[in-house]
């Protein structure tokens, strides 16, 4: 069995809707398993400003797909809860990002992992370290933990759920 984290994030219309529906569409696959959620975190947005702050969650699942296959689940996922591709870091329904994969370091056209930009994303680390505190970068080897942003302000605590108030 392989274990991921992914990240998901929303900020328009129901937001808490979209993240729940988004985690109860994954754990209802039957090659997934959604195993540990986050809080819920609100987040100013970055990259387009002009936007309504996010939630954001990180959640980690055991799956028997391979990180192409759990891309292309996270993809239809965002395409069933509505997302239209607009603006580049723009306005979104549900946006699910892998970011971990086992140990793995994958470079492919449309597939990157560990998450390019996941060591700079206080709203990505904050609840990726809640559910997994000692987890380290696959390629520096460095802790998650040890990194600037994760001191970051504008990511505040919104919510605390458990797993079961997702699935
Ligand atoms: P960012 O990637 O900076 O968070 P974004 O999530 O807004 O930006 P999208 O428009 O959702 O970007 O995705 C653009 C492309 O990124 C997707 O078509 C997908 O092929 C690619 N991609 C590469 N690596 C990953 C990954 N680890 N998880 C999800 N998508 C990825
Ligand atoms: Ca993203
Ligand atoms: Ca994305």
């Amino acid at each position: 069995m392989n274990v991921a984290y992914l990240s998901i994030g929303s900020n328009i219309g129901d937001r808490l809707s979209y993240l729940k529906e988004a985690v109860r569409i994954l754990n209802a696959d039957d090659d997934i398993s959604v195993s540990a959620v986050s809080s819920i975190y609100e987040t100013a947005p970055v990259g387009f400003t002009e936007q309504a702050d996010f939630l954001n969650i990180v959640c980690r699942i055991e799956t028997k797909l391979d990180a192409s296959s759990l891309l292309a689940v996270c993809q239809d996922i965002e395409k069933e809860l509505g997302r239209v591709r607009e603006v580049r870091w723009g306005p979104r329904t549900v946006d699910l990002d892998i970011l971990l994969y086992n140990n793995e370091n994958i470079e492919m056209k449309n597939l990157t992992i560990p998450h390019p930009r996941m060591q700079e994303r206080a709203f990505v680390l904050i609840p990726l370290l809640e559910i997994a505190p000692m987890v380290i970068h696959p390629v520096s080897k460095k802790p998650f933990s040890e990194e600037a942003a994760v001191h970051d302000d504008g990511v505040s605590l919104w919510k605390k759920v458990g797993v079961e108030q997702f699935i």
